[in-house]
């Protein structure tokens, strides 16, 4: 069985856990570079972007993890996490660094300006029935690039037909939180996608 890390620098790393629990899949906690060397794929979590990305440098991780993702490395990021893959930033904190990979443009706190967290059910690519999305000062993305697969978009209210859901190759990023509200499908995607790249 693959194995999948977490990154536990900062952020919701145990619903995360749990839900990749609840798949049968025994996840690992991701703070040093052997940790990532032994993952065939990695979750970054929900929690707060800047404040992950120093930790990444303080833990000496924040190159290797660069890198795998540019090798290859199948990642999951939810909100947060999707801000720290994204190959742009709008609206960040001076200086703020990601991970890259993904070729979006995220906007931080999009949703934030009108209304701190909200839910609401999404239809997304892939999966027969809505998913339930909880949204906590969440990104959006505002821009993709050509090998960017969108899958899913806000239904209606101010924010209607913003991308909330984006897959490219073996990156995936929600600006919702799907570790939290007790629907596991799409981390199943996510676990199918490592299942295929190591494959
Ligand atoms: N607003 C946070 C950030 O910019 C993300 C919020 C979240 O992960 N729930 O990093």
């Amino acid at each position: 069985a693959p194995t999948i890390g977490v990154l536990a620098l900062q952020g919701d790393v145990r619903e995360h856990l749990r839900v990749l629990r609840e798949l049968g899949v025994e996840p690992v906690t991701v703070r040093r570079v052997a940790e990532l060397d032994a993952c065939d794929g990695l979750v970054i979590p929900g929690g707060e972007s800047t404040t992950m990305a120093k930790l990444a440098r303080t833990f000496e991780i924040f190159e290797p993890l660069r890198d795998r993702i540019k090798q290859g490395l199948p990642v999951f990021g939810t909100c947060a996490g999707m801000i720290l893959l994204a190959d742009r930033v709008l609206d960040g904190a001076a200086g703020q660094e990601t991970f890259g990979g993904l070729d979006v443009t995220v906007r931080r706190n999009a949703f934030g300006r009108q209304v701190d967290s909200s839910e609401r059910d999404l239809e997304l690519a892939g999966l027969a029935a809505p998913v339930h999305a909880v949204l906590i000062r969440a990104p959006w993305v505002e821009e993709v690039g050509d090998g960017v697969e969108v899958l899913a978009r806000v239904a209606d209210g101010p924010a209607a037909g913003r991308i909330v859901a984006v897959r490219q190759g073996p990156l995936l990023a929600t600006s919702f939180h799907p570790e939290v509200g007790g629907d596991s499908r799409v981390h199943e995607m996510f676990v199918d996608l490592v299942r295929e790249a190591s494959a």
